[in-house]
C-alpha cells in the first residue's frame, strides 16, 4: 500500500515527535516512524531510565545519613533493587506511553510502527524487511495456538512431517510443501508426531526476533510457561511480554482491541511486583 506525505519523521527520539507536532499543526499531512519503542533512548534506556535509579540510590544514601540531620529510622537501611527497577519500568514506561500517545494524537498524522528505509529521495519503504529462521521441530513439541496482528508468516517444510492447525484446520507439510499463514490468523501446533524441519519466513519482521528470544528465555528459565492448551503459570509476566510485543504476537479468538487493554493493565501489575519487559540476558532489549 503506498501513502503520500507531506513530511516524514523517522524516529521518536528527542526531535521526531516535537517536529512532527509542528508539522502537523501548520496543516503538514506527517508520517511517523518507529521501529522500536516510542520516546527512543532518553525514554527508554537514557536520561529517564538511569535518573529513577539515580533518585533511588540518593533516597537511600539520605536515608543512611538521616541520622546526621536529626532523623531516626530505627533500623539498617535496605535497597530492594525489585522494586527500585519496577519504578524505573514503571516510569519509564508511563513516559514511553505518553510519547505515543502524542504521535498518534496528532491532527494530520499517521504512524507506522516499523523499519524505515529510504527507496529513494522521496520514498520510504516500511517495513520491507524479512525475518527468515530455521525452526528444528522434536517429537512431541508444541507451540500454542497464537496470531501475528499485523505479520504474515510462511512455513516451508524441510525435512520430516510437519502438522499444524491454522484457523482451526489441520494441515500437513511434507518436504517442498509450503502454507502461508495470513496475518491475524489463529495457528499452532501441539504434540508434533516427528522431527521435522522447516524454514519461516515472516513479513514484515519488525521485532519477532526480540520476542523469540524473550519468550524462548522466559521458557528455558521456567518463568513463564504456557502449555499446549490450558492456564500458562506466570501470567504478568506473559502479559508485559505481550504487551510490549502488541504488534508481533496476540492470543487467538479474544479479539485484539479487547486483549490489549488487557495486557496492558496485567503489566502494569507486572512492572508493580517488580517484573520487567526488557530482557538483556536474553538478547532481547
Ligand atoms: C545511559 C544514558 C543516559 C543519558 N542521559 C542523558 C541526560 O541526562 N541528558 C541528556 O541530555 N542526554 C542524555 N543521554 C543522551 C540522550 O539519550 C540522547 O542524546 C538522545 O536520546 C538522542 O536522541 P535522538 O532522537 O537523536 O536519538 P534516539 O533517542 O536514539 O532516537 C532515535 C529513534 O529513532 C528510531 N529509529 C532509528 N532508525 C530508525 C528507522 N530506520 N526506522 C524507524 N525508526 C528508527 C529508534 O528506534 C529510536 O527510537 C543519555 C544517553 C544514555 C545512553
Amino acid at each position: 500500500m503506498t501513502a503520500h506525505f507531506d513530511a516524514i519523521v523517522i524516529g521518536t527520539g528527542q526531535a521526531g515527535p516535537a517536529l512532527a507536532a509542528r508539522l502537523s499543526a501548520a496543516g503538514m499531512k506527517v508520517a511517523v516512524v518507529e521501529r522500536n519503542r516510542f520516546g527512543g533512548t532518553c525514554v527508554n534506556t537514557g536520561c529517564i531510565p538511569t535518573k529513577t535509579l539515580v533518585a533511588s540510590a540518593y533516597a537511600a544514601q539520605l536515608a543512611r545519613r538521616s541520622a546526621e540531620y536529626g532523623v531516626a529510622i530505627g533500623g539498617s537501611v535496605q535497597v530492594d533493587m525489585k522494586r527500585v527497577k519496577a519504578r524505573k519500568d514503571e516510569i519509564a514506561g508511563r513516559s514511553t506511553q505518553g510519547v505515543e500517545n502524542w504521535v498518534r494524537g496528532l491532527k494530520n498524522g499517521a504512524v507506522y510502527h516499523g523499519h524505515a528505509r529510504f527507496e529513494g529521495p522521496r520514498a520510504v519503504r516500511v517495513d520491507g524487511e524479512l525475518l527468515e529462521a530455521e525452526l528444528h521441530i522434536s517429537p512431541g513439541g508444541f507451540v500454542r495456538s497464537h496470531v501475528h496482528p499485523t505479520q504474515e508468516e510462511t512455513f516451508t517444510a524441510v525435512e520430516g512431517t510437519f502438522v499444524l492447525d491454522v484457523a482451526g484446520e489441520t494441515r500437513a507439510l511434507g518436504p517442498g510443501e509450503t502454507v502461508v499463514i495470513p496475518a491475524r490468523t489463529p495457528h499452532g501446533f501441539r504434540d508434533a508426531k516427528e522431527a521435522a524441519k522447516l524454514q519461516v519466513e515472516v513479513r514484515p519482521a519488525l521485532a519477532l526476533d526480540d520476542y523469540f528470544r524473550a519468550y524462548l528465555g522466559l521458557s528455558r528459565d521456567g518463568r513463564i510457561r504456557l502449555p499446549a492448551s490450558g492456564l500458562p503459570t506466570g501470567l504478568l509476566q506473559i502479559a508485559l511480554v505481550m504487551d510490549r510485543y502488541a504488534p508481533e504476537i496476540g492470543a487467538p479468538k479474544i479479539p485484539l482491541g479487547v486483549q490489549r487493554p488487557l495486557w496492558r493493565m496485567l503489566a502494569k501489575l507486572g512492572r508493580k511486583a517488580g517484573r520487567s519487559a526488557s530482557f538483556p540476558e536474553y538478547g532481547a532489549p
